[in-house]
C-alpha cells in the first residue's frame, strides 16, 4: 500500500534530477568547447547516457548541438556547417564536420528559436 505511489514519486524526482544533469552537462560542454572540444564531447556522452537511462527527452535547445552519429558537441561555423534549404520542404541541414554526418530538421521551428535567441 502506498508503495506504488512512492515509486512513481521517486521516478519523477529521478527524472527531474536527470534533466538538471543533462542541462548542466550540455552547458559545461558549451563552455569548455573553445579550449577543449574533447572534454566537451565527453560531457555530451555523459549527458546522453543520463538521458537514456532516465528516459527523458533532450531539451530542444540542445537537441541539435551534438552529432547523432559521432556524438560530438557541435558549434555552427566551427565543427558544424548549417545551411537552410527550402526544398522539398523548409528545413535546416546541419553537417557534422568531424564525421560528415548530415542531419535535417524542419525549418519553421528553427526560425522561432533563432528569434528567441536574439532577444
Ligand atoms: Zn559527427
Amino acid at each position: 500500500m502506498g508503495k506504488k505511489f512512492l515509486r512513481k514519486k521517486e521516478q519523477r524526482e529521478k527524472k527531474k534530477i536527470a534533466r538538471e544533469r543533462v542541462e548542466t552537462l550540455f552547458t559545461l560542454a558549451e563552455r569548455v568547447f573553445p579550449y577543449s572540444p574533447e572534454l566537451a564531447n565527453r560531457y555530451v556522452e555523459i549527458a546522453l547516457a543520463v538521458q537514456q537511462k532516465a528516459k527523458i527527452r533532450l531539451p530542444r535547445k540542445w537537441k541539435r548541438r551534438y552529432c547523432k552519429r559521432c556524438h560530438s558537441f557541435l558549434v555552427p561555423g566551427v565543427n558544424a556547417r548549417v545551411r537552410l534549404r527550402s526544398k522539398p520542404y523548409p528545413h535546416v541541414v546541419i553537417k557534422c564536420l568531424n564525421c560528415g554526418h548530415i542531419m535535417r530538421y524542419p525549418y519553421l521551428r528553427e526560425k522561432k528559436e533563432k528569434r528567441r535567441e536574439k532577444t
